[in-house]
């Protein structure tokens, strides 16, 4: 099985016009249950992250500064970014479902997890939104993982379309967090060039592969994705591996492209489950960023929680629970 995370509560974060809005998450429910995969998953409850958690990385005057807009009704917080007056409790549950199935996969409930949340996360920084992103969900999952379940090595492997600068920051001096991203370049948001590797202990923990429209094809996207991924891998040796799940490379995406299919979202999800499987159990949980044509987004979506799912023959080794609470993870 796969531990799904969704909820209509997602669709209250309201963005009117705005390619980033809850038609995306509605398109991706319909198609989920016309291909019986809601009933093939465990559906977790959860409630939203703590603000002690979110406190791990983004500033209090920040979080604060976020709760007040969108309760005085919200509006353009940031060039690209809407908030309206539920988006604070909203990308609070965001954050919450992925620190919860986190914990959970960590403590061998599942070995895949995948988080169907809004807002998306992974351009959001410290003190600031950006691009759409409030909170940065898939930092605070790992910052989760390396704090609650002392984990010491996280990879998050992120294929969105845009450069995942948000969370390049948050770990670009952190050895415990190997960042990966596959990205379109030039383009928004301008960061991801491949000498950005990181700085004083993180140096050689982020790894950027970006990508020229013009001559990238989907083969030799997957290729060097596949080769620079399990590189990195080797060299991080993660415990968990944390997915940024962006379908906005898809070659109809009205924002993103990089001309991929909807199968190439297949092979990515293959990809990425081998380096699981190697060197962390297994242990996947994946989070949605982008992907804005709707039901291109809603097909890709789809064919990534089937390869989830087809992971269930792996074996997620046995995890001790030590007397302190600890887990002794392999
Ligand atoms: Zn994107």
């Amino acid at each position: 099985m796969t531990l799904l995370y969704f909820d209509p509560f997602f669709q209250r974060h309201m963005t009117g016009s705005h390619p980033e809005r809850p038609a995306r998450l509605k398109a991706i429910e319909e198609r989920l249950n016309q291909r019986g995969l809601f009933d093939r998953c465990i559906r977790p409850q959860w409630g939203p992250a703590e603000l002690t958690q979110v406190e791990r990385l983004h500033d209090h005057f920040y979080i604060d500064e976020l709760r007040k807009y969108a309760a005085a009704g919200g509006g353009q917080i940031e060039a690209d970014t809407v908030v309206s007056p539920q988006s604070y409790d909203v990308a609070m549950v965001a954050a919450g479902a992925v620190c919860d199935a986190v914990d959970r996969v960590l403590r061998g409930e599942d070995s895949t997890a995948l988080c169907l949340v809004r807002p998306p996360g992974h351009h959001a920084l410290h003190d600031a939104p950006m691009g759409f992103c409030l909170l940065n969900n898939i930092a605070l999952g790992a910052k989760q993982a390396l704090q609650t379940a002392q984990l010491d090595r996280v990879l998050i492997v992120d294929w969105d379309v845009h450069h995942g600068n948000g969370t390049q920051a948050m770990f670009w001096r952190d050895e415990q967090v190997g960042f990966f991203s596959a990205h379109r370049f030039p383009f928004y948001p301008g960061t991801g060039e491949v000498t950005e590797t990181g700085e004083g202990p993180g140096l050689g923990y982020t790894c950027n592969l970006p990508f020229d429209y013009a001559t990238t094809t989907p083969a030799s996207f997957q290729t060097r994705f596949a080769a620079e991924l399990e590189r990195f891998a080797e060299h991080v040796k993660p415990q968990l591996v944390l997915i940024s799940a962006g379908f906005d490379a898809h070659r109809e995406d009205p924002i993103g492209s990089l001309k991929l299919d909807t199968e190439d979202f297949a092979e990515l999800t293959r990809v990425v489950r081998q380096v699981a499987n190697q060197h962390a159990g297994g242990r996947i949980v994946s989070v949605l960023e982008g992907g804005y044509h709707v039901e291109r987004l809603a097909d890709s979506v789809a064919v990534h929680l089937e390869g989830l799912l087809g992971n269930e023959q792996s074996v997620c080794p046995l995890q001790e629970s030590q007397p302190d609470g600890r887990l002794k993870l392999g």
